[in-house]
């Protein structure tokens, strides 16, 4: 697979331009980005989880506050993108609500949507995922076309699969920065923002096309989360911020990590994926992919059926196809 060259590098990057009049607080252990009517006053819940957690130690003697400074603007700017994908301009979708983002270290925060306040809560953890992700997915385009990348996505999962049924044990993946460009930061940071939002435009759906995305929720809940991917594909693929070939590698990478953890991550006695049917990641990424080959074979070919997106689309089908690893043993 080619290299995709300095003009995506430069289109990301413009994207990324951080966002204005918006506020980004420091609480506890938490970072709390505040979008929208900010005059409105939020409910103390979030708040008090945050004040209530220690700002963690992380490497280099940072705190978690420094360490991961950068993140907010990047997720800001994502979800006000997320937004104009849907209907045009940043509040045509949330409204007169206070819309919270709140990245957190560890711990429980739950995610609160009442009508006048939305809060999406994100752990470090999948901020740190979605990069290593992207970074071993620009690893393979650089220089495998042979899956010879060594610290390339393929050969992540195909690592993964071999260790199935062994003992369980954490396997987070690195981030390996080892692209030989010197927009190395901007260009992962800015391509990891089009993960983040396609996850605010899914959210998004839901808000705006019904809790069930149109759809009868007795079809169940993968069938409703899959529906509300469809419309936020569309929505950030049309706009021109949405980068299909990440999405359904992400999905893909999610399943498999999830898959091998299984029984660390589930609640004792209980199966993650029987438990919870929409984190059948795999079936979301295929009709991910199936939308991206029909909207680039049918008339209105958005921005992202440019030159070379087929071997993109044949790349993520690759990576849908490698073989789920069992879960390790506890
Ligand atoms: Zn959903």
């Amino acid at each position: 697979m080619r290299w995709l060259g300095p003009s995506f590098v430069l289109a990301l990057v413009l994207l990324v331009l951080p966002a204005k009049a918006q506020s980004v607080q420091q609480q506890g252990g938490c970072i709390i980005g505040h979008l929208r009517n900010t005059a409105r006053p939020v409910s103390p819940d979030i708040d008090n989880v945050c004040a209530s957690t220690p700002n963690a130690a992380m490497p280099g003697g940072k705190s978690f506050q420094e360490y991961y400074a950068w993140v907010m603007p990047f997720l800001m700017t994502s979800f006000d993108n997320a937004e104009r994908a849907h209907c045009g301009v940043p509040g045509c979708a949330t409204g007169g609500a206070h819309v919270r983002l709140v990245l957190y270290y560890e711990g429980r925060v739950d995610v609160a949507v009442k009508r006048d306040e939305i809060t999406i809560a994100i752990a470090a953890g999948a901020i740190d995922f979605v990069e290593a992700i992207t970074v071993m997915m620009f690893q393979d385009m650089k220089d495998d076309p042979d899956r010879s990348a060594t610290n390339g996505l393929r050969q992540w999962l195909d690592g993964l699969s071999t260790e199935g049924g062994q003992a369980c044990r954490l396997r987070t993946p690195l981030k390996k920065f080892t692209l030989d460009l010197k927009e190395n930061f901007a260009l992962i940071r800015a391509a990891a923002a089009g993960i983040y939002t396609f996850i605010f435009a899914h959210e998004l759906s839901h808000v705006r096309a019904g809790t069930a995305c149109g759809i009868d929720p007795a079809k169940g809940a993968l069938a409703v989360e899959t529906a509300c991917d469809k419309i936020a594909f569309a929505k950030v693929t049309e706009y021109g911020v949405g980068l299909p070939s990440q999405i359904v590698a992400w999905f893909v990478s999610v399943h498999h990590y999830e898959r091998l953890a299984g029984p660390m991550l589930a609640p004792a006695g209980m199966n993650l994926e029987t438990s919870a049917p929409a984190r059948d990641w795999t079936a979301r990424a295929r009709s991910i992919s199936n939308q991206w080959l029909q909207a680039c074979n049918g008339s209105s070919k958005p921005p992202t059926c440019s030159s070379g997106w087929r071997e993109l689309q044949q790349y993520g089908d690759d990576l849908i196809g490698i073989d789920l690893p069992e879960p390790c043993s506890k």
